[in-house]
């Protein structure tokens, strides 16, 4: 296989360019076949076919095509070129590299005239790799099995599989000894039915096509994210999919940041669509400089990132989130969590909707989107999952996803959003009202939700603690009653309210101090691994429940408030590192003595004034 793409024959003719796409005759165009536009060669794919007509979403800048420029069929769909390399690398969305320091508000970032994969290939062709092999000769290899290892990055072993490109199997007849080795050269051959095939450390994917697995799993295990208001109100499984609406300001891209750089998957993906080129680069620079934060180095060894802005050909843009998914899958294969986070679904949808528009399908939903609008959304999250790859040895490996949508005008109801709604597992809505009032994360917990709840239970009542589900249940409970409440104080003011439920507005109000609230910027705080999660969360329930008892004996709901270690409940996010959560078991103790105590002098009082 040489890296340069073979060109087939047939040729055509533009026939009408409007904006991002050109009509062209060209006989035998396949769907989504790449073609090159024009004398320059622009680089583009088949969107739509009528008779000897296709229809091209051009990936660059077409000003200055005309009617009559060739157009040359490629015979190949849009791909993603996998192998080493790929890691600590900013593409855009049909892969082309950007170097890591660029002006995103300026363009163009690259020189127009197809996918220059002579002068900037997507992967680096000359550069040696150390690679050892894990297969020997005589060995009998299947799909999807490793045959050796790439120590890409400090922090990421790239494992070289026998990959999906290949229907069958077979008995391995050479194998490259252990050495340095660029990713042109085989490194392994393999004799199978159809022949002998010489593997190279790097392979095509067609973007739009998933990859194969064995077999998909329940999601029943929690995707660690560290975020408290995540992780125990609304938590994602691995291999599942959540949403993140919000306006501009909500914080969105300190959320994906802090999930980027938190979160327990192996490998990150963000793809920042769309967002305007200052925004998009100031949100690839705070990427840039993460560090990872069990190892200390450059997070970016553990990532790619794929940048389209709103100043870049739209079609690009239309493809980013294809490629980011098909790089997550890549390394899924290989074994690995990869999480991909999506920033934002609706200016890749909008994208969808220009490109539609323009090949003239009909719009059918509200706010002009094409009819395919919902397919699109439910197979870019039906590609998330917790899968058993092909290949020996029962591997296991994810694609999580994480998706931010912009509904305009916060309206939930619009198309982009509601079809979202129906493919994630959870829902993560972040509110103006909250950031404005400086809630961080703005998650609003009356309207958030997860469908993972359920499956992840077991895993967090064996591994952290029995009552996981009840405690956070009661959480709920609380929050939700409070917003009730609050009506009522609102109308008749808090004398309208009995002693118990001025005690759950207190209680409520240290969930929200103590434990929704997470300060992105405070070391201690940042994170929150599920131990103290679960100690900070039982501290307050524990107030709660203790609290009730004692009003019942007639403490009032003020004076519980009023003790030191009462008080202390929403500051313990910040003083206690995951690592001391013991000191919060030993903090219920002395919070139930307290509540005691406060019990006796109120019955001692009473006991002095009855006699
Ligand atoms: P968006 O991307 O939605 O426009 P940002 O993520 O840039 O919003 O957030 C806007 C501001 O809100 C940030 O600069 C930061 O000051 C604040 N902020 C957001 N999330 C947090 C957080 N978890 N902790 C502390 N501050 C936050």
């Amino acid at each position: 296989m040489s890296f340069s793409i073979t060109v087939s024959s047939s040729k055509g003719r533009i026939v009408y360019i409007s904006g991002p796409v050109v009509k062209a005759e060209l006989p035998g165009a396949l769907l989504y076949e790449l073609v090159f536009v024009g004398e320059l060669g622009l680089f583009g794919e088949v969107v739509r076919i009528q008779g000897d007509m296709a229809f091209i979403q051009v990936y660059e800048e077409t000003t200055g095509l005309k009617p009559g420029e060739p157009v040359t069929r490629t015979g190949e769909p849009l791909s993603a070129w996998l192998g080493p390399g790929i890691l600590n690398r900013v593409y855009d969305g049909v892969q082309r590299p950007l170097p890591l320091i660029f002006d995103l508000t300026k363009r163009p970032f690259v020189a127009r005239g197809g996918i220059n994969y002579e002068k900037a290939p997507p992967l680096d062709l000359s550069k040696k790799w150390k690679w050892i092999p894990k297969v020997k000769v005589g060995d009998e290899v299947e799909v999807g099995d490793i045959l050796g290892v790439v120590p890409e990055t400090p922090l990421v072993e790239h494992r070289i599989l026998y990959p999906p490109i290949y229907r069958t199997g077979g008995v391995v007849k050479y194998v490259a000894p252990e050495g340095e080795y660029t990713i042109e050269d085989v490194i392994a051959e393999v004799e199978t039915k159809e022949g002998t095939v010489k593997v190279k450390m790097w392979h095509k994917w067609p973007v739009r096509r998933p990859r194969p697995f064995r077999e998909k799993l329940p999601p029943v295990e929690p995707l660690i994210t560290g975020i408290r208001t995540v992780d125990t109100l609304f938590p994602i499984a691995i291999g599942g999919a959540a949403a993140i609406p919000g306006p501009f300001g909500s914080g969105k891209t300190v959320t994906i940041r802090t999930l980027a750089m938190y979160s327990e998957a192996r490998l990150v993906f963000p793809v920042l669509c769309g967002e305007r080129g200052n925004e998009a680069a100031d949100a690839l620079q705070g990427l840039l400089k993460l560090v990872d934060p069990n190892t200390g180095r450059p997070l970016m060894e553990r990532t790619t990132i794929i940048v389209n802005t709103s100043n870049m050909p739209v079609a690009a843009r239309e493809a980013s989130i294809y490629m980011g998914v098909t790089i997550a899958e890549y390394f899924r294969d290989q074994g690995y969590d990869s999480f991909l986070m999506a920033d934002s679904t609706s200016r890749w949808a909008e994208a969808m909707r220009e490109v539609a528009l323009r090949i003239g399908e009909m719009p059918s939903e509200e706010g002009g989107f094409p009819a395919y609008l919902p397919t699109r959304l439910a197979e870019f999250y039906e590609r998330s999952g917790r899968v058993v790859t092909l290949g020996k040895g029962n591997r296991l490996g994810s694609v999580t996803i994480a998706a931010s949508v912009s509904p305009p005008g916060g309206d939930f109801t619009e198309p982009v959003t509601s079809h979202t709604l129906r493919f994630v597992g959870a829902f993560w809505p972040l509110d103006a009202k909250l950031a404005y009032s400086r809630h961080y994360p703005a998650i609003n917990w009356l309207m958030g939700f997860s469908r993972y709840v359920d499956t992840v239970a077991e895993w967090y009542q064996k591994n952290v603690a029995p009552d996981w589900r009840e405690l956070r249940d009661e959480a709920v409970r609380i929050l939700t009653r409070e917003a009730e409440l609050q009506e009522v104080v609102r109308i008749l003011g808090t004398e309208a309210l009995s002693e118990q439920e001025k005690h759950l507005l207190n209680a409520a109000f240290i969930i929200r101090e103590g434990f929704l609230k997470q300060d992105a910027y405070h070391p201690v705080d940042v994170r929150s691994l599920p131990p103290k999660q679960y100690w900070l969360l039982r501290l307050i329930i524990t107030f709660y429940r203790k609290g009730l008892e004692a009003i019942n004996r007639g403490v009032p709901a003020s004076a519980l408030r009023e003790l030191d270690t009462v008080k202390r409940l929403p500051r313990l996010r910040m003083e206690v590192k995951n690592e001391e959560y013991k000191k919060l078991i030993d903090y219920e103790q002395e919070l139930i003595n307290a509540i005691e105590n406060l019990v006796k002098q109120y019955e001692s009082q009473r006991v002095t004034t009855t006699a």
